[in-house]
């Protein structure tokens, strides 16, 4: 069920919870910014979620609300983990779901990193 990016942030949202450690999840990658764990239902041979640590309900969210040194933080930690994970050379995508158009199920900001194979068509 889409989400309403226009709703205030939901503190018992699951994405929260794994933050909190409350749900369990695999550590990818964490620093002061972002916290990355892999997508429960891969669509993609490498299917990373990743997560700023404050509280953004969505990209507009963050984008309007966050601090510069929360954006370029999380921004270099995408970056990061892709490079990590050898994605440059064969490449990647990065996809951030906003509101029912976008599809956005989960009302904490995550940007999906798609990897490992080619990716076909932009939008299927
Ligand atoms: P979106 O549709 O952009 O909101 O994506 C939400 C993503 O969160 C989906 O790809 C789900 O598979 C993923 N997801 C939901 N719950 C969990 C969880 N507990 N751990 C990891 N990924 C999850």
């Amino acid at each position: 069920m889409p989400i309403d990016p226009t709703l205030p942030y939901d503190d018992d949202n699951i994405f929260a919870k794994i933050l909190r450690g409350e749900i369990p999840s695999t550590r990818i990658y964490e620093d002061e910014w972002a916290y990355a764990f892999p997508d429960i239902n891969p669509q993609a041979k490498l299917h990373i979620l990743v997560i700023p640590k404050g509280k953004y309900v969505s990209w507009d969210d963050f984008s309007a609300r966050a601090s510069v040194e929360e954006i370029a933080g999380f921004v270099r930690a995408v970056g990061h983990i892709a490079r990590e994970h050898g994605l440059v050379e064969p490449g990647y995508r990065l996809l951030a779901n906003v509101g029912a158009h976008g599809g956005q199920e989960v009302p904490h900001l995550h940007v999906h990193l798609f990897g490992g194979q080619p990716l076909g068509r932009m939008i299927a």
